[in-house]
This record gives C-alpha cells, structure tokens and sequence, in this order.
C-alpha cells in the first residue's frame, strides 16, 4: 500500500514538472528589434525567436545591411540570459550573442565585436521585410547618417582598375627622422599602440599578436582585441606600412577577405583588402578611399606575400563654422603604384551613406580589426615622418 502510494506521488511529481517545463515559456521567445552601434550604427535588424516543438527557431532580418530573411543556425542558451546563434552571410557563418537585460531589453554582438541594443516589438518583423519588398520607396528624410540608405547604395563596381604587376620594392627602413611605430618586437607594439574599447572608451596597451618581426590582428575581443590605434596623435605625415594576408579559403570572398584598413587621423580609410583576383565593390579595394574613390590600378601581391604602403596626408583644417579652410588630401602607392594621386578626400568614410565633414584636429593612426571571420592579417615594419 505504501508503495503505490510512493508510486502516485512520483507520476503526479512527473506529470506536474511535465507541465510545467511545458508552460515555463524561454523568455527569449519573441520578435526584438535591434539597433546596432559601432560602425553599423543606427542600423536596425529584427530578430524573431520562435519554439518549433520544444526547440527554439530563429530569423534575422537585416535589409540594411543587403540580407533578406536569414535563418539562424546554432542556436544554443548559454545560461537563464545569454543565448548563442549564427547565421550566414555571403556564405560565411556569422556567430552572434543576445543577453537580457529583462524581460523586454537584451544587449548583444554581432560577429564578436559590433554591439547591439535590443527591445521587443510586435512589428518589427513585419516592418523590415515590408521595406525589404518596397525598395522603389523614397527614403525617409532624416539628418541621421545614412538614414532611409542601404550599404550597396554606396558601393560601385566598374570600371576596374587595371591589374599592375609590382617591381620587387619589397620593403624600406625607416629614414633617420621618421618616428617608428612597429620595428617587429613586442615592446614597440605595447609603447606605440593602444586599443580603446568601443563601448567604454577604456584605452588598454594593444595586445596584438607579435610574432617573426610581425603584429598579426587578434579578433578575440574577449582577450584584449579589437582595433588598435598609435597613442601619439599626427597632422599631415608620410606614413609606411608593410601589411600581408595569409593564404586562404575560397569560401572567403569581396569584403570578406583580409579585411582591415589604416585610419588617417582616426577619421579615414584607406581600405586594406585581399584585391588579388578577388571581385568586389572597387570604392571597397585595396588602396580605395573606403566608399569614396577606387584605386588608380590593381598592385595586389598574392595572398601570402607582403604588400607597401606609402601614404602622403595631408590634414585638414576647419573655419570656425566647421567649413574647410583646407581640405584633406592623400596620395597612395602599393607597392611602387599610385594608387591615389593627391585624392581630395569628401569626408568621413561612412560604411552607410555619405561622407560627412566633420571638425577635427590631429588624430592617430587606426588599424583595423574587421571582425569578419577570414583569417587574420599582419603588419610590419611601420614608421610615420610629420610633415
Ligand atoms: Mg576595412
């Protein structure tokens, strides 16, 4: 008798925990909408998590960023908060991470380094696969960058620049006045470069991998990555820099392959890429001003070898109603090809939309950590003359 009764109370426990697992709904169920920052700032994604009998399911929409409807991959909670996903984009597997902040708010990555905020919305899904279908609609007018514009508005992908052959210039020592920024050791990283966290602005030594007489990028943010940028502040200069990219897959392609790039003055790019034999947006090559001014020529070493970069900056300066007095130049060459002849540069180089002019005044040289996932690149060799 006692036993059946030890029997029912084990099947009532059974059933009871049954519904209640059930009924205990993941609280990541549900549509959010996202908002991203760093250099995809102000863009919005909608994420939709769903439970498919038991197993949660999920979509991405990202019109902004060129992406119909992306179904998630992966998924797995991680904790009560924090759950992990990836999708794919242009065949390439992009990890992401959403945590809650409460029931209605999560903050999150993208590809490990581009944070997001996010809330729920009932039509959030609904609203961006509509703009996804009405791409004739006429952008909404707003002074934000880039607002009612998408990434491929900006690009452009002809006429090609000609592919050059490079004579064998294969590197250059500093001159006696040049101050040298990267000399292949370890401590001329630490004393020369920092790392700001996009977040917190927190300035930390550059914690690159140093290794041969090279710095190769770490993109593991979680271990001190992440961009890194000279401590020493610079007007106009004539900077040298040596960069490589390592053999790889074909499965990385366009923008997806070596992608960094030197910041001049923190504000501009000069687009750092894999641009042999790779097709992509030509505003976005090698030696292009990033979404402003394609290269002159096509001077790409093949992945492996080391590529040279002279670069001739010169900075702007501003009137006190934040117009130009002088505007800012740069002359590019790769490898002993001009790249860039004494290019006017339009303003910032915005991955969304269009340059905007903004006041500044001497600023450090950033290299790119791109975050995608091809294979690192390295630098060395690098020294900057102040002009
Ligand atoms: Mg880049």
């Amino acid at each position: 008798m006692k036993k059946i009764a030890i029997m029912m109370v084990c099947m009532l426990m059974t059933v009871f925990t049954t519904m209640q697992a059930q009924n205990s709904k993941s609280p990541f169920i549900g549509d959010w909408e996202l908002k991203a920052g760093g250099p995809l700032d102000g863009t919005t994604l909608g994420l939709s998590i769903k439970d498919d009998g038991g197993k949660l399911k999920g979509m991405l929409v990202a019109p902004s960023l060129g992406s119909s409807q992306i179904e998630l991959s992966n998924i797995q909670v991680v904790s009560a908060k924090e759950l992990k996903y990836s999708f794919g984009i242009q065949g390439i597997d992009v990890e992401a991470s959403m945590v809650l902040k409460d029931n209605n708010s999560l903050t999150g990555t993208l590809a490990g380094q581009y944070p997001f905020e996010g809330k729920r919305s009932n039509d959030i899904m609904d609203k961006l696969s509509q703009s996804q279908t009405n791409a004739n609609a006429v952008p909404e007018r707003s002074d934000k960058i880039g607002a009612g514009m998408t990434p491929t508005m900006s690009e452009y992908w002809t006429p090609k620049p000609k592919v050059v052959t490079p004579g064998n210039q294969a590197t250059a020592s500093a001159p006696s006045d040049a101050i040298v920024l990267f000399d292949g050791t370890e401590k001329s990283m630490t004393d020369n470069w920092v790392t700001v966290n996009m977040r917190t602005q927190e300035v930390a030594p550059a914690k690159w991998i140093v290794k041969d007489g090279a710095m190769t990028v770490n993109k593991d943010m979680r271990n001190g990555g992440g961009n890194i940028q000279t401590k020493e502040n610079f007007g106009s200069f004539q900077l040298h820099i040596e960069w490589c990219i390592p053999e790889m897959d074909a499965q990385f392609t366009s923008q997806i392959r070596g992608n960094s790039g030197v910041y001049l003055q923190n504000m501009y790019e000069v687009q750092i890429l894999d641009s042999y034999n790779n097709d992509t947006y030509v505003n976005g090559m090698a030696g292009s001003i990033y979404k402003q001014s394609a290269p002159l020529a096509n001077a790409m070493r093949k992945p492996g070898e080391w590529n040279v970069f002279d670069i001739i900056y010169n900075a702007p300066e501003f009137n006190a109603d934040g117009t130009y007095k002088v505007r800012p130049y740069v002359t590019v060459i790769q490898n002993g090809v001009v790249l860039q002849n004494h290019t006017e540069i339009l303003g910032t180089t915005e991955y969304i939309g269009f340059p905007q002019v903004k006041v500044h005044g001497d600023g450090p040289i950033l290299l790119q950590n791109h975050g995608d996932p091809s294979p690192s690149i390295s630098f060395r060799n690098i020294w900057i003359r102040k002009m």
